[in-house]
C-alpha cells in the first residue's frame, strides 16, 4: 500500500498463508469485501519457495498430507489443473503409509493457485490493530491505514498478540493464557546445489532422529528442481541451540552432516531461519474468537500443518459468517428462565465444547460454535 494510503473492507485478512487464502476463499464466496494483507514480497507464508540459479527448492512445507474429505477435494482439485502431484505413499522414518503430495512446479504453486479471485496486498506489514468505532482499524508500516468490519488474524500467535498489544486491545485472561502456552519451534533451512545427483534413492527424502539434521530431501528426486539441489531442515533442538550463532557455521555443520549421506559436493548454498516453524503445543480449538468481529487462526488452531492451517482458516471463517445468526439463536434461548431453556442453552453449549476438542471435527464445531461462556453470561 502506498504511504498514507486509507482501505476499507468487510472483512481483513492478516496473512496470505493457507490459513488466510482458505478463510478468504469461503468470506468471498459468502459475497463479503475481502481483502488480504501480508508482510511477504509474495504470498504462501511457510509454503516458500526459492531459486539458486536453476536449482528449485521447497524451502519451508516440504508435503502436503490431506485427511479431512474437504480438504481431499481441494487436493484432488488442485491436482487435476496440475498444481499439486502425488510425491510418495510412505517416507522413511515417518509415520503412516498415506500419500503425500507436493506442489507443482514448486509449494508456492498452492498458494498462489488459491489465492484466484482474493484481492492480495503484499508487502504491507502490520504494526498495530486497534478497536475503531464498531469495527477494527490497522495501522500499516510506512503509515498506511485499513479499517474493517470484521477481521482474522492468521500470524503466529505471538506476533498476533504482539499486534493486540500495540493497538491497546485487550483479550479475556484466560484466553490469553491459552494463548500464551503455544510454542513453536525452530528451523534452520539449508539449500545446496550439488555438482552431480545425490544419489538419494526415490522418494529422494532421508529423516535422522538424532545429531542436528532432522530432514534432508532431493529436490531433484522430487521432481521439482532440474538440476541435483538439497533441502537440509536442522532438527528444532539444533535450531534452537544454535539461533544467535553465526549462521554459516550453522550451514557448515549442516553440510557436513548431509555429506555423509551425499555423493556429490555442494557448489553453492543458502541458509534461512524461521523463527516460527512448526507449533509444538497447540491452542486446541480451532481458533480463538477474541469478541467483537476479530478472531486468531492459523496452524497452531487447526493442527499444526498445511492441512491445520486450512481447517482453521475455514473454521475462523464459518465462524464469523454465521455470528449473527448464532447470536441472534443464543439471545432467543436466553428468553425466559424456563429451566428447560436453560437446559437446551447449556446442552448446546456443552456440544459445541465437545466438537471443539476434536481435531478431525474443526468445521462441526465452527458451525456449531455458538457464544462462548462468557457471553452468555454476558448477555444474561
Ligand atoms: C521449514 C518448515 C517445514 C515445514 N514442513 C511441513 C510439511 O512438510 N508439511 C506440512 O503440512 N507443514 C509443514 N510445515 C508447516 C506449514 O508450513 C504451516 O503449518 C502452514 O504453512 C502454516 O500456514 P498459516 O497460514 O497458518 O501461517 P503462515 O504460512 O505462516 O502465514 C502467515 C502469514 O502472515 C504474514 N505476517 C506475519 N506477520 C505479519 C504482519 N505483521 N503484517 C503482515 N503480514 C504478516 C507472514 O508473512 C505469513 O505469510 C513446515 C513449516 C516450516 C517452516
Amino acid at each position: 500500500m502506498n504511504e498514507g494510503e486509507t482501505r476499507e473492507a468487510d472483512v481483513l485478512i492478516l496473512g496470505a498463508g493457507m490459513s488466510g487464502l482458505m478463510a478468504a476463499r469461503d468470506l468471498v464466496q459468502a459475497g463479503r469485501r475481502v481483502l488480504v494483507v501480508d508482510k511477504g514480497r509474495g504470498i504462501g507464508g511457510r509454503m516458500a519457495y526459492r531459486r539458486i540459479g536453476e536449482a528449485i527448492f521447497d524451502h519451508g512445507a516440504q508435503y502436503v498430507s490431506a485427511r479431512d474429505e474437504r480438504f481431499c477435494r481441494v487436493v484432488e482439485a488442485l491436482a487435476e489443473q496440475g498444481m499439486m502431484a502425488a510425491w510418495s505413499e510412505g517416507m522413511p522414518g515417518l509415520p503412516g503409509d498415506h500419500l503425500r503430495w507436493r506442489g507443482a512446479p514448486h509449494m508456492k504453486a498452492i498458494p498462489v493457485a488459491l489465492s484466484s479471485g482474493i484481492e492480495v496486498v503484499c508487502g504491507t506489514k502490520i504494526d498495530s490493530i486497534h478497536r475503531h468505532g464498531d469495527g477494527w482499524r490497522v495501522m500499516c508500516e510506512g503509515g498506511s491505514v485499513i479499517d474493517c468490519a470484521a477481521m482474522i488474524v492468521t500470524v503466529p500467535i505471538p506476533q498476533a498478540l504482539a499486534l493486540l498489544d500495540a493497538g491497546g486491545v485487550t483479550v479475556e485472561d484466560s484466553m490469553r493464557q491459552r494463548l500464551e502456552q503455544v510454542e513453536y519451534s525452530r528451523c534452520f533451512t539449508v539449500m545446496a546445489v550439488l555438482d552431480q545427483p545425490s544419489g538419494v534413492p526415490a522418494p529422494g527424502v532421508m529423516t535422522f532422529s538424532e545429531g542436528p539434521l532432522a530432514w534432508l530431501a532431493d529436490n531433484q528426486v522430487k521432481g521439482i528442481s532440474p538440476v541435483p539441489a538439497l533441502t537440509l531442515q536442522a532438527s528444532a533442538a539444533c535450531s534452537l541451540a544454535r539461533w544467535e550463532m553465526d549462521r554459516q557455521e550453522t550451514a557448515q555443520l549442516l553440510l557436513a552432516e548431509a555429506a555423509k549421506y551425499v555423493s556429490a559436493q555442494v557448489v553453492e548454498h543458502q541458509i534461512h531461519g524461521w523463527r516460527f516453524s512448526k507449533p509444538v503445543h497447540l491452542y486446541g480449538e480451532p481458533f480463538a474468537a477474541v469478541g467483537d468481529g476479530l478472531w486468531l487462526a492459523g496452524d497452531a488452531f487447526g493442527g499444526g500443518r498445511v492441512e491445520g492451517a486450512a481447517l482453521s482458516g475455514w473454521a475462523a471463517a464459518a465462524d464469523l459468517l454465521a455470528g449473527g445468526r448464532l447470536r441472534w439463536m443464543s439471545r432467543w434461548l436466553l428468553v425466559g428462565t424456563n429451566p428447560l431453556w436453560l437446559l437446551a442453552r447449556d446442552w448446546l453449549d456443552w456440544l459445541v465444547r465437545r466438537s471443539c476438542m476434536r481435531q478431525d471435527n474443526v468445521l462441526c464445531c465452527a458451525r456449531l460454535r455458538i457464544a462462548s461462556e462468557a457471553e452468555w453470561r454476558r448477555m444474561s
